[in-house]
């Protein structure tokens, strides 16, 4: 069997991360390693399993992307689909989603079973806020299906599709990058790439966008001027529609400095670059402390729950 091995990738959430604690890096991307194993360290099991943790919001998120993979992967398959099933689908996931994180089932399979950091630190979550969480996530799917993008994308004849949900690596001179393309369509000489957003926007919105087409331009060769980025914000659709965006080749020449800089950047701390090998005290824990009252890895820096300012 082929060992798997810990290399280095760059993606736009890792240096995020970086950027907002050099040691929640360190325990998400090298102290986790091996914490699948059965014979793996606390430190490492509970590192993987802080991975894999979610809080409401972003688990809402992940239901309404997955209920829109979902949609369209049936369409894709020529099968029916309908505004009702996608509903329910959605409330199927919630609620599979809160008792599996309810019952602790990800202590037996931390990568598939939901594990939320509200119920793991014993926080707690008034009836609003569930409601709340619960017509987000309908909003959202309803806002999908009644918007101009999907009708174009259901009037689009299926083999112009390019991508749902698509996670992929390519290369930017020597590292290796991560995307995950929510999806994609070739029509009428152009070439869309959607983002599905349940969040609000974000100031780094667009340079994610730009990242995703220096990767379509490699992996499908498409010539930049063709290109259309297009963020969807699923939480209010606006009465204007929505915004498409095209690439110029600056931008596309500024995404690569700024991964190539933000790579060489993340590897100059590292103890051995070749083997992208780390040592936790040269990953200092972030001094702006109101970060860890959110963070999933409390646990480790604090031996519990953070209680300061
Ligand atoms: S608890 Fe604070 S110091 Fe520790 S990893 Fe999280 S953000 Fe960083």
């Amino acid at each position: 069997m082929t060992e798997i091995v810990n290399e280095f990738a760059w993606s736009i959430s890792r240096h995020r991360e970086f950027q907002e604690c050099p040691r929640r890096y360190y325990l998400a991307h090298y102290a986790f390693w091996g914490g699948w194993e059965p014979e793996a360290s606390g430190l490492a099991r509970a590192c993987y399993r802080f991975t894999k943790m979610k809080n409401l919001d972003m688990w809402a998120g992940e239901i309404v992307h997955g209920t829109i993979e979902w949609i369209l992967r049936r369409l894709w398959e020529g099968k029916s689909v309908t505004r009702e099933a996608a509903r329910e689908y959605a409330v199927e996931r919630l609620r599979r989603g809160w008792k599996e994180s309810k019952e602790r089932q990800w202590e037996r399979d931390p990568k598939r079973r939901v594990n939320l950091f509200e119920h793991y630190y014993g926080i707690e979550i008034p009836k609003e806020r569930t409601d709340e969480i619960k017509e987000h996530v309908l909003r959202c799917v309803e806002n999908f299906w009644a918007s101009e993008v999907f009708a174009f994308i259901r009037s689009v004849d299926r083999t112009a599709w390019k991508a749902i949900e698509k996670r992929d690596a390519f290369h930017v001179g020597d590292v290796k990058v991560w995307v995950k393309i929510d999806f994609a369509l070739a029509h009428d000489e152009r070439f869309y790439i959607y983002d599905w957003k349940s969040g609000r926007e974000g100031a780094d919105d667009l340079r994610q966008l730009a990242c995703y087409a220096l990767y379509a331009r490699e992996r499908w060769e498409i010539p930049y001027d063709r290109l259309r980025i297009v963020p969807v914000y699923l939480r209010e659709l606006s009465e204007a529609g929505v915004q498409e965006y095209a690439v110029s080749p600056e931008q596309l020449i500024e995404a690569k400095e700024e991964i190539l800089q933000s790579a060489a950047h993340l590897r100059a701390r590292l103890v051995d670059p070749e083997r992208n090998l780390a040592r936790m005290e040269d990953f200092p824990m972030t001094t702006e402390t109101w970060r860890c009252r959110r963070c999933f890895f409390q646990e480790v820096c604090y031996g519990g729950r953070f209680e300061g300012e």
